[in-house]
């Protein structure tokens, strides 16, 4: 079953708090693949830029309250000062999460971690802004050293100065390798402040889904035009009820035999071709030395320009009349080229 945690993205009035949580018990009632394990608002905003809406702060408290009372749904809101969760921890609320920015920051998470000392409560913790696997991972281990047991963390991409189709990079890599590395760990992925636009939600989440992830948290606000906050990623209640119905949900084993036999046999093939990628780079960099050799003994730089302009001008006409992405071919030739030159310095 996929869990979901959705909510708006600020807890705006005690209406707007109230009309988009029973909207949203209504998207699941009856619905057997997706349980809505909490809802989700923020009180403290983290902007980039002062000068926008920074959130309610504690007056949206008693509204959570509310929400606990009438509906029955348990609420998690982002603290990230020892401040903020000393009201959220007083006021009953039932779970936390950890925004990126402050998971990015060591003294801050250990701050919260001291004060969530001999409390029980699940805690989520996000993505630094940055991907650096160690930084997620050390937020996760100063809770564990806190004492905190049900913690679960949420991948909602990376920052990059240049802009992309999504707001924020996933990078997907680096929750496959959390995954590998802390497989116990229950992982969801915020397909809102990845994608940045609604209209990009469904794929992330499908892609989500298609790596096994646990479950999603979503923004979602009955009037999303109107939001306070990121009004372009937030989805209306209903429209997420239809993103469900469309999402394609897998099991991460194979259920049976004849299933798991077909893609053994594939995996097989992979990795015999893998070896053979492994045989060609190896050549490749055989040949890479030589040149390297020559270079040095005529005294030429290492990085000839025009050639580099040749390589990627050729494997990009390549790729297309391969089918392949011309993008992922560019980058990999990049990582190819450095690594050439390392080899040759
Ligand atoms: C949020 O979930 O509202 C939020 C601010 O997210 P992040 O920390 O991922 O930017
Ligand atoms: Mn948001």
């Amino acid at each position: 079953m996929i869990q979901i945690i959705c909510g708006p993205c600020s807890a705006e009035s005690e209406e707007q708090v109230l009309a988009t949580a029973s909207a949203l018990v209504d998207i699941f009632a009856g619905r057997k693949d997706y349980r809505h394990i909490a809802y989700r608002a923020g009180l403290w905003k983290p902007r980039t830029r002062p000068g926008t809406f920074e959130g309610v702060g504690e007056r949206g408290l008693p509204w959570l309250q509310r929400v606990r009372r009438e509906t029955g749904l348990k609420v998690i809101v982002e603290v990230a000062t020892a401040a903020h969760l000393e009201a959220v921890l007083k006021a009953g609320i039932d779970m936390i999460w950890i925004g990126a920015r402050t998971t990015a920051n060591p003294f801050a998470v250990q701050d919260l971690a001291d004060v969530l000392k001999g409390v029980d409560i699940p805690v989520f913790v996000k993505n630094p802004l940055n991907p650096d696997l160690d930084l997620w991972l050390g937020a996760v281990e100063r809770l564990e050293m806190a004492g905190i047991k049900d913690i679960s963390v949420i991948h909602r991409g990376f920052s990059f100065y240049e802009k992309g189709r999504y707001r924020n990079e996933p990078k997907w890599q680096v929750p496959i390798d959390l995954m590998r590395k802390r497989p116990d760990l229950r992982i969801l992925c915020d397909p809102s402040h990845i994608a940045g636009k609604r209209e990009l939600l469904y794929e992330v989440s499908q892609m989500a889904m298609d790596l096994g992830f646990d479950g999603l948290f979503i923004e979602s606000h009955i009037s999303p035009d109107s939001a306070l906050s990121d009004s372009e990623q937030q989805i209306e209640p209903g429209s997420l009820a239809r993103m469900f119905d469309n999402i394609q949900i897998r099991s991460s084993v194979p259920e049976d035999e004849e299933l798991s036999r077909r893609l053994q046999e594939f995996r097989a093939r992979i990795d015999s071709l893998d070896d053979n990628i492994l045989e060609i780079l190896e050549l490749r960099m055989g040949v890479v030395d030589q040149i390297g050799e020559q270079k040095r003994q005529s005294n030429i730089t290492i990085l000839q320009q025009q050639r580099w302009e040749e390589i990627l001008e050729k494997t990009r006409s390549g790729a297309l009349s391969r089918g392949l992405d011309p993008e992922f071919i560019e980058e990999l030739f990049k990582l190819i080229h450095i690594a050439s030159i390392k080899r040759q310095a």
